[in-house]
């Protein structure tokens, strides 16, 4: 038997090592001091590199690792000036037949079957009496109109009647994970790579530090960033670029107030990210609590970074007066092998697809999750390396076919990089075969060959939101539909009665986030708190792993992507 690893070294102390750093002090059960601690962990971060500083919007797996690490959530709101988030708001990516830009909204919570039947059907043959396809499945398009929170004031920590997500501060958040990761026992150093040592079998034996020398490693994860000092530069594994398919290789970032304030916060909080399509690319524009993260993605090609800059201040009109964003590189694709040797990357190290789908924190929390179920002992299994490899590089390439889609089927042709976005670029394999089948039918299980994160239900949701099929009679017209025109009309009608008790039920979200940070004060009889939350979560911290949280859906879609396909991990 091959001796087990008992020291965990990570490089890189951004979202991504402190991220894994919290992760694995709680799956090994660390406590500072203890003599019975079956694992060292030592998280080494540069005093002179930053990090990326950027990375503010979620994905709905946040909230269940948040809980499974013991992070109340009442800290993590105040900490990080989080806000809740119910899906993202396209805006000016498609426009219609008379050439006006028109915008939808990809939410966290999809449609169920309708008398056995994808709901997208009915609404691509009649329609939606005036509501927008997202308004008859789910009420985060409301919602997110009127400024609400996703569940009433008075609920328990963590309950969900609806997915959400959450947008935070990534940098106290990343300061937050450190505090409690060294609280556990994980040592952190101080201090510059300079160089790595390798064994005979060629895996990383030792890494030189600038001030305190040599550092002996056993398993090494490397969240260095964009360069991947350690996977991409020491060990020379290839770095597969998506250029071919993506064109944005560049954002710049800056930080805007709320357009309003009272003495108790801002006027109001959007409760969605929001991506608006410019002239060469999309402006992202996320609201904390405090302040808007907001920035803009584009492509080298057809912006210089001037020309970008006046764009993207234009676009903030008042707001972006004396602002100076910052201008980020940006790599896009991923490391061939995230784990090479003794050596996985984990972060923008292993790979990074643009941000439109805010799913770089989600990849970081699943690379780490894998890693615990293909722990290794000092052999490093072949078998458990390949298999994690396998997932971990479906899951970069399941995430590109999705931000590809959003480009493939975009129809502006205002501007040189929208056309070329549509006719130049490649559609990978995958999807452009995905694409010619859903000309016919609506997406189903079996078209995706990963589904981590995206299900057949959230390509429905933009294959509608950009009026793919609407009113289309020629669309499908072989399919006999269960319901006719009126009983599709009168199941609208129901939904949308459903959704506005819902939404009418809900607190306006800054009262939410409010309550959240202990600014004011809990109701202390909520009878709505009571049903509609009640029941959906298990509440407060999860001391250890190995208790996978299962989540009862409310109103949420019957089939739950996220909680299905990654559930049972820890
Ligand atoms: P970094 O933050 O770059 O950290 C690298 C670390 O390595 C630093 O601590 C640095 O000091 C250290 N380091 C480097 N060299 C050395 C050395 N020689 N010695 C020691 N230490 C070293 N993700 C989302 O989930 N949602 C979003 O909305 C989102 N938006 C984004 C927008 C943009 C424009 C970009 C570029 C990214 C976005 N991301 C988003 C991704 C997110 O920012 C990253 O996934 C996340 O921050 C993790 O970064 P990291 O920790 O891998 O790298």
């Amino acid at each position: 038997m091959a001796e087990p690893i008992k020291h965990i070294t990570i490089v890189g102390g951004g979202t991504a090592g402190w991220f894994t750093a919290n992760m694995l002090s709680v799956f090994f059960g660390m406590q500072k001091n203890h003599p019975g601690n079956r694992m060292r962990i030592t998280l080494i971060e540069s005093p002179n590199i930053p990090t990326v500083g950027v990375g503010e919007a979620t994905v709905p797996s946040m909230s269940r690792s948040l809980q499974q690490t013991g992070i109340s959530e009442t800290d993590f709101f105040k900490t990080c000036n989080a806000s809740f988030k119910l899906g993202v708001d396209f805006a000016n990516w498609n426009v219609d037949a008379k050439g006006k830009p028109f915008s939808y909204i990809n939410p966290f919570n999809t449609g169920h079957r309708v008398s056995g039947i994808d709901p997208g059907y009915y609404y691509g043959r009649f329609g939606g009496s005036g509501a927008s396809f997202v308004q008859t499945i789910s009420p985060a398009q409301d919602l997110g109109m009127m400024r609400k929170g996703p569940r009433p004031l008075g609920s328990k920590p963590y309950s969900e009647p609806v997915n959400y997500a959450y947008h935070l501060d990534a940098g106290l958040f990343a300061k937050m994970l450190q505090g409690i990761s060294v609280g556990r026992g994980v040592e952190h150093i101080l201090d510059d790579m300079v160089d790595v040592e390798r064994g005979e079998d060629g895996s990383i034996a030792a890494i030189n530090l600038k001030e305190t020398g040599r550092h002996e490693v056993e398993l090494v994860i490397d969240c260095t960033g964009f360069k991947g000092l350690i996977i991409n530069g020491a060990l020379d594994e290839h770095f597969i670029s998506y250029d071919k398919y993506l064109a944005n290789d560049r954002a710049m970032a800056v930080q805007i107030p709320h357009p309003e304030q009272t003495e108790n916060g801002p006027k109001f909080i959007e409760p969605v990210t929001r991506s608006t399509a410019l002239g060469a690319g999309w402006s992202w524009r996320v609201p904390l609590f405090n302040r808007i993260g907001t920035g803009y993605v584009y492509s080298s090609a057809h912006r210089s970074d001037d020309e970008a800059r006046d764009e993207f201040l234009d676009l903030l009109g008042d707001a972006g007066k004396g602002a100076e964003p910052r201008v980020i590189p940006m790599r896009v694709g991923r490391t061939r092998n995230s784990w090479v040797k003794n050596c996985i990357a984990i972060g923008l190290s292993g790979g990074f697809i643009e941000p439109l789908e805010s799913t770089a924190i989600y990849m970081i929390e699943m690379a780490v999750r894998w890693l615990i179920a293909y722990f290794p002992d000092q052999s490093y299994p072949d078998s458990l390396r390949k298999r994690y490899n396998d997932v971990a590089s479906g899951l970069y390439d399941e995430v590109r076919d999705f931000i590809c889609l959003h480009y493939a089927l975009g129809n502006r042709t205002d501007s040189q990089y929208w056309i070329d976005a549509r006719e130049e670029l490649e559609v990978p394999d995958s999807l452009a075969e995905n694409l010619e089948v859903w000309k016919h039918a609506m997406p189903v299980m079996t078209d995706l060959k990963s589904q981590h994160l995206f299900s057949p239900e959230v390509y429905t949701a933009v294959l509608q939101g950009k009026r793919i099929y609407q009113m289309r009679d020629d669309w499908n017209a072989g399919l006999s539909l269960n319901l006719n025109r009126e009983m599709w009309r009168k199941h609208v009608s129901g939904q949308r009665h459903k959704i506005s008790q819902f939404v009418n039920a809900m607190p306006d979200h800054v009262a939410l986030l409010r309550e959240l940070r202990g600014e004011t004060q809990k109701p202390t009889d909520n009878a709505l708190a009571g049903t509609l939350a009640g029941s959906t979560q298990q509440a407060g911290t999860v001391p250890l792993p190995g208790l996978g949280i299962r989540k009862t859906p409310t109103i949420k879609t019957p089939v739950a992507p996220l909680d299905a396909a990654d559930g049972n991990l820890l």
